[in-house]
């Protein structure tokens, strides 16, 4: 089913080179509300920093896919050092992450897809055909009304993952 992920983590310092390398992926597609940054915040940690430069080094390809419009999503991504993005990208829509994967020149099922939302990352990222990672959310707190109700049609599926031990 398109809403289950494929796999669920903590939080993106899980994300590593050698993860990636164990399930033969070679790039990793960002969402950065509340998977790279909390709600209100500018950068991400020196922690996150460092993992993207990690990540960069051991050669695997980033790209941010983000349904913010493209100032927001230029400015962040030229901060923390990624240089292909996708703005605008109308996630759950597929298009965003075969963009993305264009612009990767990798196959989508060679790339991670991280996100902190069902409906919205983890949906686009199945589409897409892509490894989709179900991610903690940073910060929960502050969300809008859509997101709260997107958070509120998760719960039966974050509870059939607690079910399948996918979650725990
Ligand atoms: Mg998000």
């Amino acid at each position: 089913m398109n809403i289950i992920p494929d796999d669920c983590r903590t939080g993106i310092m899980e994300i590593t080179p050698a993860y990636l390398e164990e399930r033969g992926l070679g790039g990793v597609i960002l969402d950065i509300d509340n998977t790279l940054i909390g709600h209100n915040v500018p950068l991400p940690t020196a922690e996150v920093m460092g993992l993207l430069e990690e990540l960069r080094g051991a050669g695997i390809r980033l790209c941010v896919v983000s349904n913010n419009r493209r100032g927001r999503v230029a400015a962040f991504c030229e901060k923390i050092g990624v240089e292909d993005y996708v703005w605008d990208a109308l996630k759950p829509a597929a298009a965003g992450y075969e963009r993305a994967a264009r612009l990767m020149d990798l196959p989508p099922e060679k790339i991670a897809a991280v996100g902190d939302q069902i409906y919205t990352d983890v949906w686009g990222a199945r589409r897409a055909g892509c490894y989709a990672v179900l991610l903690r959310p940073i910060h929960k707190g502050k969300e809008g009304l859509f997101i709260a109700f997107k958070r509120l049609l998760e719960k039966p599926v974050l509870f059939y993952l607690k079910c399948k031990g996918m979650i725990k």
